[in-house]
């Protein structure tokens, strides 16, 4: 390989440049990215450069030791690919880039609300900055969708002396991420903070100093000085449309990170894989051998740490990426924590009373250790970590007790 180019500038593709050279790669070496800043982390967005206390999270890398070429402001608008392995162009707003090794890391977007009125989403420095100015005494903030980040957002909107409404559409918060027995857990914190949680709501448009409701007879309205979305985010692939890559919800990769081309000949079989081409980061649907099943994980820690698999891969070595997902919240004054994967689990056990301030409830298959969540037990999610990377049993009846560690049985 004598010209790679890593397309996408967050944290996944400054840690693809980082390992392609640490890994030996000294060929050509260009980055492209959309913003107009260097890469810097997403997760103080909602949290300290919000609350004010931060307002510079670039990522710490030497780009001239790094020898990479950086075009940001700059957009991949097409991607052409030659024969199996033989490498391809890059069209961009900067020219046509060709490369013969293409590591794709353009994460995600938010998903917008219609409508004409003005809205907040919270993917970046500007729009952090933006919505950070606007979260003054008094401004009635609604914010909808009672996720991570609706829920980040409101913690910090609160402590700013903002009037703020949470409007989520499910009947608890965080439905979606944690079910919704977990979610309906985190729903008093809302109240406790200050915040007006309205559940079962769905919101039909964004106009003019509110929102219009869906499904109400009388027009039903919520008026705002500000509304922020925050409802979820799409992998950012639609470059790649026409490419011959295969998209489904992300660019589709093997365990090693090769993007196919065309349809894979069954899930997680390398048929027509491109070993030239890899995709990591939020807009990645990697094979997990690990669940048996495709995953698209959204969060820091496999951007952080998937890059050193993909970077090996694209330079020839046998390299496989196994790791459980991990994610972190910091919402009301509380540490949530997750580790592991629940989709598919027999059943929930709960360790220690949320009414006590600090809980967990882990995700079980028989005695097998699915997953955990955290509230403010930090050492517990530690252990439980361990334990669902060895895939060792647990006891399941010592685990439902919060002051017996989470250890293999
Ligand atoms: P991104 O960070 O999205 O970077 C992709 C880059 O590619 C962007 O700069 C984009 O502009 C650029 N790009 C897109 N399309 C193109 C194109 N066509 N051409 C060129 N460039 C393009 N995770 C946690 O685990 N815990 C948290 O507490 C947490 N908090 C978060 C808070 C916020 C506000 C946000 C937004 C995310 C948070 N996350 C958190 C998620 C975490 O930040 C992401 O998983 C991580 O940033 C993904 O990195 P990435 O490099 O894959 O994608």
């Amino acid at each position: 390989m004598q010209r790679a180019i890593v397309v996408g500038g967050g944290l996944a593709g400054v840690r693809a440049v980082e390992a392609l050279r640490s890994k030996g790669y000294e060929g050509a070496l260009t980055l492209l990215s959309a913003e107009r800043h260097r890469p810097y982390d997403r997760p103080p967005l909602s949290k300290a450069v919000l609350a004010g206390d931060s307002d510079d999270t670039t990522v710490d890398a030497d780009w001239d030791a790094l020898r990479c070429d950086l075009l940001l402001g700059e957009r991949a608008t097409g991607l052409r690919l030659d024969g199996p392995g033989a490498g391809g162009v890059v069209a961009s707003t900067a020219g046509d880039l060709p490369f013969d090794g293409l590591v794709i890391a353009t994460g995600a977007a938010p998903v917008t609300l219609p409508g004409d009125g003005r809205q907040h989403v919270l993917r970046t420095i500007d729009e952090a900055r933006d919505l950070r100015a606007r979260l003054t005494e008094g401004a009635r903030i609604v914010i909808v969708g009672a996720g991570w980040i609706g829920a980040e957002v409101a913690t910090t909107a609160a402590r700013k002396g903002c009037a703020v409404t949470v409007v989520e559409a499910a009947d608890t918060p965080l439905a979606g991420a944690i079910g919704p027995e977990v979610g309906a857990l985190t729903a008093p914190w809302y109240a406790e903070a200050g915040v007006d949680l309205r559940t079962g709501v769905k919101v039909a448009a964004v106009e003019d100093g509110g929102l219009a409701l869906a499904g109400s007879p009388d027009g039903g309205r919520i008026d705002a000085d500000e509304v922020v979305v925050g409802i979820g985010v799409r992998p950012a692939v639609g470059w790649l449309e026409g490419s011959g890559l295969l998209l489904e919800r992300g660019v589709v990769t093997d365990a090693s990170f090769r993007a196919f081309a065309g349809d894979p000949v069954q899930d997680g079989a390398p048929g027509a894989v491109r070993p030239d081409v890899v995709a990591v980061g939020d807009c990645a649907a990697w094979w997990s051998g690990r669940y048996g099943r495709r995953l698209l994980v959204e969060h820091w820690d496999t951007a952080l740490n998937a890059p050193e698999v993909a970077a090996a891969t694209l330079l020839g070595q046998d390299a496989v990426y196994d790791a459980a997902p991990y994610f972190w919240s910091e919402q009301f004054g509380r540490m949530v924590q997750y580790a592991g994967s629940h989709a598919a689990s027999e059943r929930l056990v709960h360790r220690g009373d949320p009414a006590g301030g600090k809980w967990a409830v882990v995700w079980l298959t028989g005695d097998r250790l699915d997953a955990i969540l955290t509230v403010d037990r930090p050492r517990d999610l530690v252990q439980a970590r361990r334990v669902i990377a060895a895939g060792t049993p647990v006891d399941p009846e010592a685990i439902a007790d919060p002051d017996v560690p989470v250890r293999q049985a």
